[in-house]
């Protein structure tokens, strides 16, 4: 993105305003139905556009009202670590302190917060059980009730601001039994990871011992199982060969592979990170990968800096497209950068995002619209 984007989407609009709406549309390639380009349809339908073309930019200007210059970027935030530190390390479920505090939420602008329930791979002494996943839900509800007037599970009537969406992260433990993830799907379990630091039974990790082998059979069930149900496979934390068993089922499933918090490792070399094959996989299949504020994930020396996450960002843009890049803070799990230390310094990447060049429509896109379109994925109607 450049600032020539930012201004030939502004002029696109101008233009189009002049000539009333649709009338200027087939001179920028952009469809000639006015309404076209809005929801979730234009966005999976772009997955496959080139990745720098201003089109998708110009289309929703040019079918969207002016907007206030003044209104906040609201967040969707993939992954924030908030349930394991008052599960395992005892913070209050006021949450007075840490990177997402009610104030902190408030501030950043944030709407919709993903809670992983974070199956520690040292949980217990053995492996980790599906009891334990049973418990961090226990917590996250515990979480919510503190917090009526900020918090609402996805799909609850409340008038709440943000809603709390959940995740697995280490999902191991479901070797057990697989079945299992069935019923914490069906209590709003949105997306899977197979995996944390160590390699389980299901799957091998970025950063376990066996990274040539893929998904065990095992995995492979589960993985199925999770888009069958309607609910998506996180690959972050996976080891490459992992990454590469999940698409051949993404697709099957006509399913997003959804990165909830990795960056690029074309810019920090990290096993964590995504390379760039990885990340036009994840925008081939209409997914997203989550920026990641951790030190270390942004640059392998040196101290990071606001700078280095807006560099993920444009990276991640140019190889995956604007459609497939999201926020996946890692916030109360992580050591973000100075600038970006806490949820109320969303605002502060918003801005830096725009000045490097991007335009309000493309900063929504990343801060909560990319987020929501592979929230509200529902698998195709099972074949008659
Ligand atoms: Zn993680």
């Amino acid at each position: 993105m450049t600032t020539r984007a930012t201004h030939s989407s502004a002029l696109v609009w101008l233009f189009v305003a002049a000539l009333g709406c649709g009338g200027g549309d087939a001179a920028h390639g952009a469809p000639s139905s006015a309404g076209a380009a809005s929801g979730s349809s234009a966005a999976a339908g772009s997955a496959t556009a080139a990745p720098s073309a201003p089109s998708a930019t110009a289309q929703a200007s040019a079918t969207q009202a002016p907007e206030d210059p003044d209104a906040p970027f609201e967040v969707i935030d993939l992954h924030v670590d908030t349930p394991y530190e008052v599960h395992m390390k005892n913070r209050p479920v006021s949450l007075p302190e840490g990177h997402a505090t009610p104030d902190a939420l408030r501030a950043g602008h944030y709407v919709g917060i993903v809670y992983p329930l974070y199956i520690a791979d040292y949980m217990n002494h053995d492996h980790p059980r599906v009891a334990d996943a049973e418990a961090l839900l226990g917590t996250i509800d515990r979480i919510l009730s503190a917090h009526p007037d900020l918090l609402h599970r996805e799909g609850a009537d409340s008038a709440a601001p943000v809603t709390a969406y959940l995740s697995i992260e280490g999902g191991g433990a479901f070797a057990e039994d697989v079945t299992a993830i069935d019923r914490f799907i069906a209590r709003g379990v949105r997306l899977v990871g197979l995996v944390h630091a160590h390699d389980s039974p299901l799957a091998t990790s970025a950063t376990g011992k066996d990274r040539k082998r893929g998904l065990s059979d095992k995995g492979k069930e589960l993985g199925r199982r999770v888009y069958a149900a309607g609910a998506l496979v996180d690959v972050s934390h996976m080891s490459d060969a992992s990454f590469e068993d999940v698409v051949p089922l993404a697709k099957a499933a006509g399913a997003p592979i959804v990165a909830t918090h990795s960056n690029a490792r074309a810019l920090a070399k990290h096993k964590r990170n995504l390379t760039d094959a990885q990340l036009r996989a994840i925008a081939a299949s209409g997914g997203v990968a989550g920026l990641n504020f951790h030190g270390p994930y942004l640059r392998t020396t040196g101290k990071a800096k606001l700078a280095d996450v807006v560099a993920h960002a444009k990276h991640m843009i140019e190889v995956a497209g604007i459609e497939h890049v999201a926020i996946g803070s890692d916030f109360d799990g992580g050591n973000p950068p100075k600038g970006l230390g806490d949820a109320s310094k969303l605002p502060d990447l918003a801005q830096a995002l725009l000045a490097a060049g991007l335009s309000r429509s493309d900063v929504r896109q990343i801060f909560s619209g990319n987020a929501r379109r592979v929230l509200g994925w529902k698998p195709a109607a099972a074949p008659r």
